[in-house]
């Protein structure tokens, strides 16, 4: 007699394959958790030369996370060797290198190889590669990352300009910056890092602000050798650090940030405010420098240095708007021509791309362009109806609150590792989102995307380009349930 046990175990999927796009952060978790489940037939693919994603890619002055370190890490190779509570970018940059290697990941990347296309026939993934090689798998994993396509202003001239002209993500090491007049365009977290490393060492700096930006004061202290060897010599003593750091990240901002009149948001605005007032002296100065939105409706910024730095003797606030970008720098709207050597343009990223510019053809011939001919949508951030067994990490509509991209996705992983999981027991071949759930799910998020402070009259990157904002628009709590409670009912299931 067979048991059902028996009959499970006997069509378990043992060669299961898997694709993975992309070598940053989410693409190492991916590897790593896969070759934990025994799920060791993966290839791993990453256009550049090397790993790291945003952190290879971003080397901009003054680079630095704004989630904690001892948060800004996996959950299982914690690193008790972070040098500061935020650590510095090539550190971080040098962290994910340490882990891709000590988990034997980094040997099975396959560098500067680009995948071109996906496509799902008869069951199976389809992959072209920019080498002209192919590949064929069971599973997708898009580990694109949302901010990698840099956002160029449509600013007239900036063709013309003949100085050094460089954006954010794309660091010119050669350019000469000391001793220097140094244009940056934009306010974003990226800015106010550049302002506040560069002022010390160029001439002048010229800092061109469209949209005023609130500052939550972040105190950023080493730790010392002691405190590391403790963490070294007591993982508990971490563990409960980042335990707590999650806690207040939940609790403080995550579940604050949904509701745009809670108390918690009100403290956060008047620790913004009084920052402000506090910090720039010049009425001035600080008037221009003072947001007409609430704190929390853009992304917030935290720096400890950027007042200080915007205050020197060196340093210009440019706030009227710019007219055009000329050969010998940038013309504002009152006529005035702002001479300079370097234009950096801190101007954000395209966020709707994802796996784009990537050709990826679903079932039935159905491209992802098609499907997102009016913006990206991912039902939970991973699936999208007619594109089975392709699960995103951090794909649209993902961010949560300010948390940490690590803890989203790890916990984004725990889901999908449960949808391969029917595939691997035999219980089916095929899920993706049901095209009604889709639209349930979609109905529902932005209706409570209303009551959030993204939506309370500012523009931000987070919003949509119907003014939604495009954000996990629920609390912490809930996204932990979810992910850990997929609802197949929801699903697509063959
Ligand atoms: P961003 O927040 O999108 O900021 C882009 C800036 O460029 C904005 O100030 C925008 O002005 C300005 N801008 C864009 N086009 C312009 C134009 N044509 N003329 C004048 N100004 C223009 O980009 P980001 O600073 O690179 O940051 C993006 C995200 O990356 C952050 O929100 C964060 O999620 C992440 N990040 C994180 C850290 C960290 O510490 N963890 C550091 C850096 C970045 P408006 O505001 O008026 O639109």
């Amino acid at each position: 007699m067979t048991t059902a046990t028996q009959t499970a175990t006997d069509s378990a999927r043992t060669d299961l394959r898997f694709i993975i796009i992309g070598a940053g952060m989410s693409g190492i978790l991916s590897a790593i958790k896969l070759q934990e489940a025994g799920l060791d037939n993966y290839a791993i693919y990453e256009k550049a030369d090397r790993l790291g994603g945003t952190w290879r890619e971003n080397e901009y002055a003054g680079l630095s996370c704004d989630v904690p370190s001892h948060l800004y890490c996996y959950s299982f190779a914690p690193n008790p060797d972070w040098s500061h509570r935020f650590s510095p970018g090539p550190e971080i940059q040098a962290y994910f290198e340490d882990v891709a290697q000590r988990f034997e990941v980094e040997k099975r990347i396959q560098f500067n190889t680009e995948i071109t296309r996906c496509e799902f026939v008869d069951g199976r993934w389809q992959i072209e590669l920019s080498d002209g090689s192919s590949d064929v798998g069971d599973f997708v994993i898009a580990a694109t990352g949302v901010l990698h396509v840099p956002n160029y202003p449509d600013i007239e001239g900036l063709d013309s300009y003949k100085g050094t002209v460089f954006h954010s993500a794309r660091w010119n090491h050669d350019a000469k910056l000391a001793g220097k007049r140094v244009g940056v365009i934009g306010t974003g977290s990226t800015a106010i890092q550049i302002v506040g490393s560069l002022v010390d060492e160029v001439e002048e700096i010229s800092l061109f602000q469209r949209t005023a930006q609130w500052i939550v004061p972040q105190e950023n202290p080493p730790y010392s050798e002691e405190e590391k060897a403790e963490f070294r010599k007591k993982p508990e003593v971490v563990e409960q650090m980042r335990a707590l750091i999650l806690k207040e990240f939940a609790e403080g901002f995550a579940n604050a940030v949904v509701d745009a009149y809670s108390p918690e948001l009100k403290g956060i605005h008047d620790t913004c405010e009084a920052n402000l007032n506090d910090s720039v002296k010049d009425p001035e100065l600080r008037e221009k420098l003072r947001p007409n939105y609430r704190a929390g409706c853009k992304r917030l910024i935290m720096s400890d240095n950027f007042y200080d730095a915007i205050q020197r003797p060196n340093a210009n606030l440019v706030t009227e708007g710019i007219e055009r970008i000329e050969e010998g720098g940038v013309r504002t709207k009152d006529g005035k021509l702002h001479e300079l050597d370097v234009l950096i343009l801190a101007t954000g990223f395209q966020v709707d791309r994802f796996m784009r510019p990537m050709e990826v053809i679903g079932r039935n011939g159905l491209a992802l362009d098609e499907a997102w001919q009016k913006g990206p949508c991912a039902y939970m951030a991973i699936t999208v109806p007619e594109f089975p067994n392709l699960f995103m990490l951090n794909g649209p509509n993902g961010p949560v609150g300010n948390f940490s991209l690590i803890e989203v996705a790890e916990l984004q992983w725990a889901y999908i590792m449960q949808l391969i999981e029917k595939v691997r027991s035999g219980s089916c071949n095929e899920l993706s989102v049901s095209s009604e759930a889709m639209e349930a799910y979609d109905i529902e998020r932005k209706e409570s995307a209303k009551t959030t402070i993204w939506q309370s009259g500012c523009n931000s990157w987070y919003l949509d380009a119907d003014g939604v904002p495009a954000v996990w628009p629920w609390t912490w709590d809930r996204f932990r349930d979810d992910m850990a409670n997929p609802r197949y009912a929801d699903f697509d299931i063959r």
